[in-house]
């Protein structure tokens, strides 16, 4: 069976050594010692100014809007994981739906324009498939009607965009690093920023608002994560060279062996350094998407369509036309991708792809 994604693994080995350390200290989790390890390494790793790790992606997600105190709208990407927007309607604001780019599939700073009100407070977008947003565009936006601007960079391990990391950009940049992305802790998550006393408040945030045993800072949540979850972020970072290099690799030879699939691929983004972490291609309509997928399915192969449906369409929220948007989240279709996938994996995979457009 070729699932859509599949977790990379460390040597036990290598996850038990950290193990041996966890039972002599007996500190499971709150702020422990491998926790702040890793966050030490991984801001090393990404050139981040603060980093927060938490337990995951849509808390830190929740964390950044809450800590940013936004209220009334926030305009967001319809083209995401549906995390992107209950998060805002979690936190009590009003997610208004921009339109997207139909060849980066991101956010199109054109659309955001147009809908800002007195009410807009702020800009939630993500990268989506790891391709970096329009993020000049978007942050002279923000200055121009003064909004803040939160990155979704959950797809974004190792992307960059005008040689620096991607989650050095925005207000606050957020992650996952849940089991099925590039790079994972089993679950979890993280907020950077470069604003001091904005770190602070999420710190905060993340361990119930307490400021000492006894007094509390500001309203929080627990957004903790622990010591067994950073024992595997610590063995899986020093793959990450690997991992990358393999999907990269990986890409070149689904291009290669699709060259003939009549499909649109991701353009990736000016300015932007690609982590090759999805491999989405769309279809020339979604009846070709769907016999494509019934017929991988009857090999054992399961893509996903990420992201579909388009989030403007989800129940509670208020609608909004974003064409583009609906018509990729109907013909978009991510095929398998993971580190320990082969080249016979990824030919066979072409060679249905391939046999399913030429029976049209
Ligand atoms: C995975 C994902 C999230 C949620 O992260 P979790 O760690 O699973 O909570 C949010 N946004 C996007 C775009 C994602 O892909």
């Amino acid at each position: 069976m070729i699932n859509v994604t599949k977790p990379f693994l460390p040597d036990i080995e290598e996850y038990t050594e950290y193990l041996k350390g966890i039972w002599e200290r007996n500190w499971l989790t709150n702020n422990g010692p491998l926790v702040n390890d890793l966050e030490l390494k991984l801001k090393e790793y990404l050139d981040a100014k603060h980093l927060l790790y938490m337990n995951n992606g849509t808390i830190a997600l929740q964390i950044a809007i809450k800590a940013l105190e936004l209220k009334g709208e926030i305009i967001t990407t319809p083209f995401s994981f549906v995390a992107t927007t209950s998060a805002i309607v979690w936190e009590g604001c009003e997610p208004v739906f921009a339109d997207i780019d139909k060849q980066t599939f991101n956010i199109d700073p054109a659309s955001i324009e147009q809908l800002i009100t007195p009410k807009t407070s702020a800009i939630l977008a993500t990268h989506v498939f790891g391709n970096p947003c329009d993020i000049d565009a978007i942050q002279q936006i923000a200055d121009k009607h003064k909004l803040k601007v939160i990155y979704d960079a959950a797809h974004c391990f190792g992307t960059k965009y005008k040689g620096k990391h991607v989650f050095n950009y925005g207000d606050v940049s957020t992650t996952s690093f849940h089991a099925t992305k590039l790079y994972h802790t089993i679950e979890g998550g993280a907020v950077m920023t470069n604003d001091a006393e904005l770190l602070k408040k999420m710190a905060y945030m993340r361990n119930f608002g307490f400021e000492s045993f006894e007094s509390f800072a500001c309203v929080g949540i627990n957004g903790k994560n622990s010591e067994f979850h950073a024992a595997m972020g610590l063995a899986n970072l020093k793959h990450i060279n690997d991992i990358l290099r393999s999907r990269k690799e990986q890409v070149a030879i689904y291009d290669k062996e699709l060259a003939e699939l009549n499909v649109q691929r991701l353009k990736v983004q000016a300015g932007g350094e690609w982590n090759y972490s999805y491999y989405p291609v769309v279809f020339k309509s979604e009846e070709l998407l769907l016999k494509s997928v019934e017929k991988l399915n009857d090999n054992w192969i399961y893509p996903r369509r990420y992201f579909y449906p388009s989030l403007s369409s989800v129940r509670y929220v208020k609608q909004y036309a974003t064409p583009v948007s609906d018509d990729i989240a109907k013909r978009v279709l991510c095929l398998p991708m993971y580190h320990s996938l082969k080249a016979e994996d990824i030919a066979f995979i072409a060679r249905i792809l391939l046999r399913v457009q030429n029976n049209q």
